[in-house]
């Protein structure tokens, strides 16, 4: 079923608090119309509460070939607008979800979870992902030089064609604009396939990319699921693809797309190492440290998830503890995404116990009044070893495990040694030992006294090794070589009435 995309949809998601609100199905936008997936549809849970607030249309190759087969008519009048006109849509795009800040932040809330200020962090970053696209006309210009006598070398970026982006819960409406600036300014047109378990925030957007007059194909959204992702890498239109979400899925799908000679970008998980040092500032790595890896329930590919104490930090741990437990779950913290996650992340905390780790501040079996989601307090292991799968694995919720050394060479060798490499940081006050482990770190995002060391704009951001598959990083000036291919015009023009086209 196919409707205009004059009819009253979406409709303006109204909470403007926590309670409990249901919401429309989300449906796909595909050449500027909404309409429903082909493959069933799945329900979207609201995690504060445990609660189904609506459904989501899941997508099958069909409802792919018809997003690919938009995005392929929409794309020559989109290349051939000028760049300085394309970026237009993000200058008016910006304005409109400054406008609509509460009620995309809301959104978030309700979907994903996160507390209300934690929720309008990320949708402020997704506005300044805006703002790095929109200086992108400044930015990118191709060079050229004579490289001969009346000869001429110059370079052009142009478009691929169609691409498509794949997102993960953590972020409903940051994560896709992590590509968007970058693949839409290029001149490309773009299918998003969002997570299933947080789709709204990418319907808000396609409405919104409408409004501020995106020509209708050059953005489709679809949902779904492993299916709708196979066919959209599947699909020989596909050009090229960005992928965020689990090293598991990440190599898979970069793998998949490979080997049918797709360009794949793919971020994946993490395990951040953050080191402390006994010359740290007390308040600053306590504070820090405990924000970093509660944040966002912990569900984010930047949080800590290892601090690895250097000698005798001791009055460190202990002062992080008692922010941690000061940390009121409901207002402060959020719950986590679904009851199968929370079950999992559970088991791993039960598992290091059982190995010898101590839990001192212990999440489990948190509940909040009124919400039955999926809770778990801040929680803090110490003496975990590397054998422990809490170590192995990452956690993805608000669970720090703690380990010891006695040395800052060990520590970095314990960090050099994880599979993963998206963000590490050292806390110290001394600049001699920041720069000796930035300059040792086997990770794309390091950080001094920084809890979450995300590059902020221009800056890319992307991980190392098991964190990222392919080359480059997704965002910054970055993305938009990835989603551009240079063309090399070399030119060679009669200027004299003696010159022929052979001098
Ligand atoms: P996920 O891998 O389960 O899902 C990500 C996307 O892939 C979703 O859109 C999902 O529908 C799709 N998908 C799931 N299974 C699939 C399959 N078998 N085949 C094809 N597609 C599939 O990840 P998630 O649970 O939504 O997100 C959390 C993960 O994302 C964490 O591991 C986190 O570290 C990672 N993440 C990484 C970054 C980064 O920058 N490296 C940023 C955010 C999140």
């Amino acid at each position: 079923m196919t409707t205009s995309a004059k009819q009253p949809y979406p409709p303006i998601f109204t909470a403007r608090s926590y309670d409990f609100i249901p919401y429309a199905p989300a449906r796909n936008w595909i050449g500027g119309a909404w309409c429903d997936g082909t493959s069933g549809t799945e329900a979207v849970t609201n995690p504060r509460y445990g609660r189904v607030m609506g459904d989501v249309h899941l997508s099958g190759a069909g409802d792919v070939a018809r997003a690919v087969d938009a995005a392929k008519a929409a794309f020559p009048g989109w290349r051939d607008t000028p760049l300085k006109e394309r970026v237009q849509v993000l200058y008016r795009l910006k304005h409109l979800m400054e406008e609509n800040l509460e009620e995309l932040v809301w959104l978030v809330s309700h979907e994903n979870g996160k507390v209300r200020a934690q929720a309008e962090g990320s949708v402020l970053k997704a506005i300044e992902c805006i703002e790095m696209g929109c200086s992108l006309p400044n930015m990118v210009p191709g060079g050229h030089i004579d490289v001969s006598r009346g000869i001429n070398c110059r370079v052009d970026h142009v478009p691929l064609g169609v691409c498509a982006g794949v997102t993960p819960f953590n972020f409903p409406i940051m994560v896709p604009f992590w590509m968007l600036p970058q693949v839409l300014v290029s001149g490309n047109c773009f299918i998003l396939k969002p997570s299933e378990q947080v789709p709204y925030g990418a319907v808000k957007l396609a409405a919104l990319f409408h409004e501020a007059g995106l020509p209708p194909g050059v953005l489709n959204v679809v949902h779904g699921k492993r299916e709708a992702v196979e066919a959209l890498v599947d699909h020989l239109d596909v050009k090229a693809m960005g992928f965020v979400g689990s090293t598991r899925v990440a190599r898979a799908v970069y793998e998949r797309g490979c080997a049918l000679g797709r360009r794949m970008l793919c971020l994946g998980s993490a395990k951040n190492h953050l080191l402390v040092v006994p010359d740290a500032d007390i308040e600053l790595t306590a504070d820090t440290m405990a924000a970093s890896f509660t944040g966002c329930s912990g569900q984010r590919c930047m949080a800590a998830a290892v601090m690895v104490a250097v000698g005798d930090v001791q009055h460190i741990i202990d002062r992080m503890a008692e922010h941690v437990r000061a940390i009121r779950l409901g207002e402060g913290m959020g719950p986590i995404i679904s009851e199968a996650a929370l079950d999992r992340i559970t088991g791993l905390i039960n598992g290091a116990e059982k190995m010898g780790a101590s839990v001192i501040v212990d999440g489990r079996g948190a509940k909040v009044d009124g919400c039955p989601g999926a809770w778990l307090g801040p929680t803090l292991i110490d003496n975990v070893t590397p054998e422990m799968a809490a170590y192995q694995e990452e956690i993805f919720g608000p669970v720090l495990c703690i380990m010891h050394t006695d040395t800052l060479d060990e520590a970095l060798a314990l960090e050099n040694s994880n599979a993963y490499g998206n963000a590490a940081s050292i806390f110290t006050t001394r600049g001699g030992i920041a720069r000796y482990a930035t300059e040792r770190f086997e990770a794309g995002m390091c950080g001094v006294n920084i809890g979450v060391p995300v590059p902020r704009e221009p800056f890319s951001f992307g991980g190392w090794n098991w964190s990222k598959f392919g080359h480059g990083d997704l965002t910054g000036e970055d993305g938009f070589r990835f989603w551009t291919r240079p063309r090399k015009v070399t030119e060679k023009w009669a200027t004299h009435e003696d010159e022929t086209w052979m001098s």
